[in-house]
């Protein structure tokens, strides 16, 4: 089935310029960015966008990261995309991610690990809608 799901390219990434590298992988995977846009992430929209791991003792390590160079926010859309891109992104932890994803060739450590991806289909509509608009969709 044809699904949206939300993408993060994120501080470590942009960085680095490998905004055009994970957008390769991204796209090699079979799944179009249908809408893309760089920002710097204001406290106030990481805290909200990291509500869940609040209670975390990395939260404010998290918050920091997000706010502390610009990132990529993406709709990605194809076949299957949310759990398709999970795969493509690889584990967390970098040390864990499998040959080939995205976090194994970019990612630096668990907490700059190069990108965001929805983990449910409810999420990722909320969370695109934190930074898009429909007008945004260009499917
Ligand atoms: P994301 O939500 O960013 O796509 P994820 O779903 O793989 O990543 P989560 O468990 O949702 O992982 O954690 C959110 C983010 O918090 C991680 O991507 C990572 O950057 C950071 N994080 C998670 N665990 C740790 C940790 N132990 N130390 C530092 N940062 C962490
Ligand atoms: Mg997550």
């Amino acid at each position: 089935m044809t699904e949206r799901t939300f993408s993060i390219i994120k501080p470590d990434a942009t960085k680095r310029n490998l905004t055009g590298a994970i957008n390769a992988v991204i796209e090699g995977a079979g799944l179009r960015i249908v809408a893309q846009r760089r920002i710097r992430m204001t406290e106030d929209q990481a805290k909200k966008f990291y509500e869940v791991h609040a209670a975390r003792p990395f939260y404010g390590e998290l918050v920091e990261t997000m706010t502390s160079a610009p990132v990529v926010v993406q709709v990605l859309e194809g076949d299957n995309a949310m759990a398709k891109y999970r795969e493509v992104m690889g584990a967390t932890n970098p040390e864990q991610a499998a040959e080939g994803t995205i976090r194994k060739l970019f990612a630096l450590n668990v907490g700059e690990n190069s990108v965001h991806g929805s983990d449910s289909l409810e999420n990722a509509k909320i969370e695109i809608a934190q930074f898009f608009t429909d007008a945004d969709i260009v499917g």
